[in-house]
């Protein structure tokens, strides 16, 4: 006789809370995190150390908190708020005639950029089979743009002494197929400046589009230049650049979720829209990846923007040069330490040499969880190539306070780190059982098996010394290491039944 099925019961939600609990368990949750604010946090925060600066951005944000910037045409308010913004931007980094778009941050307006090229290029060009032409320092936001855009990656090498490509390289990996020339102002890994001007000249001279990643130097270098030290030319006005982007929620000092995407005018901006017609819906036009857009953020990063002023942007640049001034001479003459290049002056990456006097990858990594242990985060960076394994330091003015005290502890880790070499190494075992693995036809077991000898498990926490499993990724081959990867933050975003 057939058996009745068992009703499944309803999935439900926990009952409702009281705000006041569950705004004590976020402030609870936020104690695990890095320090925001204090300047001791080097990379992923930019803290001005404005007083009342964080409040005014979360009031703005509040204001608009509701308001959705789909559609200018029933809350006009988002249109001033964003002209207003790139006007601003336009303003200290582009032309005039110049357009643009607020974006949620560098990614997405790399992303734009490259899809802005990769339509012009077929629109105007006949490109099909398009290519991106990038230094190999150049962000990783556009290697997922050729990704999710489906353009081939054509990678310049840069030289290992001063991080910069030779601008007669890019000129020769621009071919017919090149939708667009990347060059960054300066670059993420180390904080240095490509030869933007002679790469948008070949650029222009083929005809090509030429992007300025200035994600983490536009709002910064020009008001460099306020204080008197000395810029390359890098924006809109340089010859054969026809886009650029910068990050207000980086020295804009906006809260997360702002940049803005710049064109050299609005017709090559409209490659970068997309409109429908085609369905029974509203009609639709999205200048951006988003369909919803949080008016929120635009409020909060007008609001920083314009308290701050073309003063305060200056005065506060100037306070992160001359923590530079003074970090980057007493880094030199630190014993095995390496500065790499001639940064600019917000980011500095140096790497620490072993007895052989060469990079020492354990000896980064142990500084890193040295330094962590003591309050600081540094981030560190792989090798690549001929560039050297480093640790990665984003300097703003709330960090610039610490500078003598980050060298003595940098001083005292350095001598841990050279003392506790030996012990950062990986397991020849778990190294012998990873290297076994087949990128391509990697099971969920073997994944299991390798995090977990390597006490990865992924109990919804990072390990608090990174050093044994950068080690581990570091010994691996580039494509095992990118699965990998994937498979560790996987299991990091993993419910628990
Ligand atoms: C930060 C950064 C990006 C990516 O920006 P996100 O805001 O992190 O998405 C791209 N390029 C450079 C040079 C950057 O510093």
């Amino acid at each position: 006789m057939p058996t009745e099925p068992e009703p499944t019961p309803a999935p439900a939600l926990p009952k409702g809370r009281p705000a006041a609990e569950l705004l004590a368990e976020l402030r609870e949750l936020r104690g695990q995190d890095a320090p925001t604010r204090g300047g001791r946090t080097f990379a992923y925060v930019y803290d001005a150390g404005v007083p009342g600066l964080d409040d005014l951005a979360a009031e703005a944000y509040r204001v608009h908190a509701t308001v959705n910037g789909l559609d200018p045409t029933v809350f006009p308010s988002v249109l001033r708020l964003e002209n207003d913004l790139v006007g601003a931007v336009n303003a200290v980094l582009g032309r005039p005639g110049a357009q643009g778009t607020l974006t949620s941050g560098g990614t997405e307006s790399i992303l734009l950029a490259v899809k802005t090229a990769r339509d012009h290029a077929r629109a105007e060009r006949g490109v099909t089979r398009p290519q991106l032409v990038l230094p190999a320092t150049a962000h990783a936001a556009f290697h997922k743009a050729a990704h999710y855009l489906g353009l081939e990656t054509v990678t310049v090498p840069v030289d290992p002494e001063t991080f910069r490509p030779a601008p007669a390289d890019v000129a020769a990996a621009l071919t017919d197929r090149t939708a667009l020339v990347v060059a960054s102002a300066p670059s993420y890994a180390h904080g240095v400046m490509d030869p933007v001007a002679e790469i948008a000249a070949a650029a222009a001279e083929r005809d090509v589009l030429c992007h300025v990643d200035a994600c983490v130097g536009g709002w910064f270098l020009p008001f460099l230049a306020r204080t008197g030290r000395p810029v390359a030319p890098f924006d809109l006005t340089v010859p054969g650049v026809t886009s650029l982007s910068v990050d207000l929620h980086k020295y804009g000092y906006a809260d997360k979720g702002a940049s803005v995407v710049l064109y050299r005018d609005a017709h090559l901006r409209r490659h970068q829209y997309f409109a429908h017609a085609r369905w029974p819906g509203y009609p639709v036009v999205n200048p951006t990846v988003q369909g919803t857009r949080p008016a929120g953020l635009a409020a909060q990063a007008w609001a920083v923007l314009h308290h701050l002023g073309d003063d305060g942007y200056t005065e506060l640049t100037r306070q992160v040069a001359d923590a530079a001034d003074r970090l980057l001479p007493a880094l030199r003459a630190l014993p095995d330490v390496r500065v790499l290049g001639e940064p600019v002056g917000n980011l500095v990456a140096f790497t620490v040499t072993g007895p052989d006097a060469t990079p020492d990858l354990a000896r980064v990594l142990h500084m890193a969880d040295e330094m962590r242990e003591r309050g600081w985060y540094l981030q560190p960076q792989l090798a690549y190539g001929a560039l050297p394994p480093n640790l990665h330091l984003t300097l703003t003015p709330a960090t610039a306070a610490h500078v003598p005290a980050l060298l003595n502890d940098l001083t005292e880790a350095l001598t841990g780190a050279r003392a506790a070499v030996a012990p950062v190494t990986v397991d020849p075992q778990l190294l012998a059982l990873a290297a076994a693995l087949d990128p391509d036809t990697l099971t969920p077991e073997e994944v299991a098996a390798v995090l977990a000898f390597a006490d990865l498990g992924g109990e919804g926490r990072p390990p608090t010394r990174m050093a044994p499993v950068l080690m581990l990724l570091d010994a691996l081959p580039v494509r095992l290491k990118e699965r990998l990867m994937t498979e560790y933050v996987s299991a990091l975003f993993q419910v628990r039944p």
